[in-house]
């Protein structure tokens, strides 16, 4: 027991879990333990939610740098979580300010749900009555009190379900998101095989996120989530729409049902009862899989390994820099930002959304879930269901061709432009084999069920070719736009397209064909274009390099190792800076930061009394251009050179897998976004009669358009890549969590 009322003695931070387990929570764990130690505080883990603190004894225990070691990449939570009753209770909170008090915490992070926020919001306010309480009944001494009168707090939302009014995103809800569509994937393929239909109930008691991006991103054909409850007479409807798809030579039929749709009379619609209605009207053979704990289960994404990591070392900032009197802050992710938001109104407001449901008030349901979410309900419409309406655009001719290199999700935005856009009464035209396929004229028609069965697959159906047309085949290609009468082109692709995109509009002067509207859409492992946070492909990526970068350190786990490994990107350290920070790197390596061989020799020598001193394991992740002279074999050696014998060194190129890989779910949804946009932007100029055009980004959550005449003020077109870099903020974060300080 610490009875040192001085404020010299160090800050002590506590954190905990709470409350449903979530995948992300350990690295949120990870990198409060590391930061708060980064920065000169002492933490303490609390076990088993908030029983830990109200036990007190080990349920409370210092951590040190070494104690979050390898949990990165390990779902559920380490330092456990529970639904503590007693906590609900003021004596429970009595006692577990007592043991808090007795440590000197006074600062505390807890990752948990909507509940557990409230509680640890209620244990804050009633701070100063409790430790008045344990002064007066003399429990404590008042010297002890004085010196920690305030609880300063910071929440974190885990939580699945997505369901956190105010932020893009919770711990947990992109890998469950995962977990699901490995499930339609597989579903699909036994599906098909047998022509059977499935009924598919997955988590989200009141929010039907997860249910509706399954939906999108798995290329279902029903969805019901709690914020919209069918009309009556849905059962024809789905129904209906399930023969359609059928008669166009569908051979599954999915439906997604959130475990919490209801009807709207409020009755729970069950998965049972969708099965029965499918078996009895369409006579068909339907299936019942209920996924349930699945969607906690499994490894993190890369997404939840590097979003929560960053959560915690912003969470422990807050704990640390907070005015005791400011309104307590939750934590999240909105874009690809940190937000702070005051911690009641957005518990508060995700607390409404289940009332609103309740009073039949859907349109404010869906508005408190906000419009990315409306955004998706439109969308899952649009692609499920061929609109039979005649827009005034009708006739006009858009044609998607895909250039640059390969990246995964290239399929979901052919799929989603051919059907958004027949959708939209446009016909929808495929060149094949990108510009090279365009020169001679491979141009086809595609139908609604043309891209049938094109969203669990990486590659490109269409084709592509790397090469940017040069200046003499701009007239064939001139030609066959004029031969095919395409009035509007989305070029779908990365560095490359959108280098062939702009020269067709800068010599648009010269070739009349060229005067149509064109719209560049970025897809590109690499995440290196201009006018967007994230480009299609790249979070495949990114978590092929996470699962490669957790088999190279398993493969090392029985021996002491030190591991290079290089990752793709060109001139962009975007793959190499996410890999390292989802991977748990220690040393990343950046052509944007350059390398130099005094830092080398830095590295080197931390290098080796850290294995002095028992490490075991180290990683450095290395992009590919990261430095002409000092490459991942130069790395590797002069690492090995350096050993003495008490590691041994393997250096690794991960390669072309990064791009091979099946898109995830984030880059099926964000290919499907970012169509709908394109298009949108084409449908604009075609009804306005003009030739302006465009590039689709993702910045701060929303898809916007940037006009391609001022691409080049973006980018440095000697190092591939945009000037303004968002991820590069994240740079401090890695240090943080990876570098011991005096190690
Ligand atoms: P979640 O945090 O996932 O929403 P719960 O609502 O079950 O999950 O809350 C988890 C725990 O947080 C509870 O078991 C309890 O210990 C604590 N908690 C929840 N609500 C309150 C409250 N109103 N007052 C005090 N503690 C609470």
């Amino acid at each position: 027991m610490t009875n040192d009322p001085s404020l010299e003695s160090p800050i002590r931070i506590g954190v905990l879990t709470s409350g449903g387990d979530a995948q992300g929570m350990n690295a949120a764990v990870r990198a409060v333990v590391r930061t708060a130690i980064s920065r000169g505080a002492e933490v303490y883990a609390i076990f088993e939610g908030y029983q830990g603190m109200i036990d007190g004894g080990e349920g409370i225990r210092r951590f040190e740098w070494d104690d979050v070691a390898g949990i990165l990449g390990r779902g559920g939570t380490v330092i456990g979580t529970f639904r503590s009753k007693e906590f609900r209770t003021r004596e429970g909170r009595l006692k577990a300010a007592r043991n808090l008090l007795e440590r000197g915490i006074d600062r505390l992070v807890v990752i948990g749900g909507d509940g557990s926020l409230t509680g640890l919001d209620t244990f804050r306010q009633e701070w100063p009555g409790l430790l008045a309480e344990l002064v007066a009944s003399g429990q404590v001494d008042a010297g002890l009190v004085a010196a920690h009168e305030r609880l300063i707090i910071a929440g974190l939302v885990g939580s699945i379900d997505n369901d956190l009014v105010g932020v893009d995103s919770t711990i947990g809800a992109d890998t469950a998101l995962h977990r699901i569509l490995e499930a339609i994937d597989a579903i699909s393929s036994t599906a098909a095989s047998h022509q059977r239909s499935f009924v598919l109930e997955v988590m989200g008691r009141h929010c039907g996120y997860l249910a509706l991006a399954a939906a999108i991103a798995g290329g279902c054909d029903y969805v019901l989530i709690p914020e919209l409850p069918p009309t009556e007479g849905w059962e024809d409807e789905m129904c209906a729409t399930l023969r359609a798809g059928r008669a166009r030579g569908r051979r599954d039929s999915i439906v997604v049902l959130a475990e919490g749709a209801t009807d709207q009379q409020g009755n729970r619609i069950s998965s049972d009862y969708v099965r029965g209605v499918i078996e009895e009207r369409l006579g068909e053979d339907t299936r019942v899989t209920i996924l349930g704990h699945v969607q906690r289960g499994g490894t993190p994404s890369a997404y939840d390994r590097w979003a929560s990591t960053w959560l915690g070392y912003e969470a422990v900032d807050e704990v640390l820099t907070a005015s005791p009197d400011a309104e307590a802050k939750v934590i999240g992710i909105l874009g690809n930002g940190v937000v702070r938001i005051p911690l009641m109104r957005a518990v508060k407001d995700t607390q409404r959304v289940p009332e609103l449901i309740r009073s039949g008030d859907y349109s404010a349901a869906m508005q408190a879930r906000g419009p990315s979410f409306t955004e998706l309900v439109t969308t899952f419409s649009e692609l499920s269901h061929p609109a039979s309406f005649t827009a005034p655009a009708e006739g006009k001719r858009i044609a998607i061709v895909h250039a640059g290199g390969l990246a995964p999700g290239m399929n979901n935005a052919a799929r989603a432009a051919v059907r958004l856009g027949v959708s939209r009464g446009y016909h929808m035209l495929g060149v094949m084999n990108g510009f090279a396929g365009l020169r001679k004229g491979n141009v086809t028609e595609l139908g609604w069920d043309d891209v049938e069965g094109w969203t669990g697959t990486g590659g490109a159906e269409l084709g592509l070719r790397r090469a940017v047309p040069a200046m003499e085949d701009l007239y064939k290609i001139s030609r066959a736009m004029e031969d095919h009468a395409i009035d509007g082109l989305m070029v779908i692709g990365g560095w490359n397209a959108y280098q062939a995109a702009y020269l067709m509009h800068t010599e648009r002067d010269r070739y009349p064909a060229f005067q149509i509207p064109i719209v560049a859409v970025p897809a590109s492992i690499d995440n290196n274009l201009p006018g967007t946070e994230l480009s299609i492909g790249s979070d495949t990526a990114l978590n092929v390099n996470v699962s490669a970068i957790d088999m190279v350190k398993m493969s090392g786990a029985a021996t002491t190792r030190c591991f290079v490994v290089e990752t793709m990107g060109r001139y962009c350290g975007f793959l190499a800076l996410m890999s390292g920070l989802a991977g748990g790197a220690e040393r990343i390596y950046l052509n944007e930061e350059g390398v130099a061989l005094g830092d080398l020799a830095a590295d080197v020598e931390w290098l080796r009394g850290s294995f002095e001193k028992g490490r075991r394991l180290f990683l450095a992740v290395r992009n590919e251009k990261a430095s002409e002279s000092y490459t991942t074999e130069f790395i590797g050696q002069l690492l090995e050179g350096a050993s003495n014998g008490d590691y041994d060194v393997r250096t690794s190129i991960i390669g072309h897998i990064q791009q091979g890989g099946e898109p995830t779910p984030s880059d099926r949804l964000l290919a499907t976004r970012m169509v709908s946009r394109a298009l949108g932007q084409l449908d604009e100029e075609l009804r306005a009669g003009s030739d302006n055009s465009w590039y689709v980004g993702l910045q701060q959550a929303q898809i916007v358009t940037s006009p391609m005449g001022h691409m080049l003020d973006h980018v440095s077109t000697r190092r591939r890549r945009p000037k303004q870099q968002w991820w590069m903020q994240l740079r401090p974060v890695v240090r943080a969590v990876a570098e011991e300080p005096g190690a």
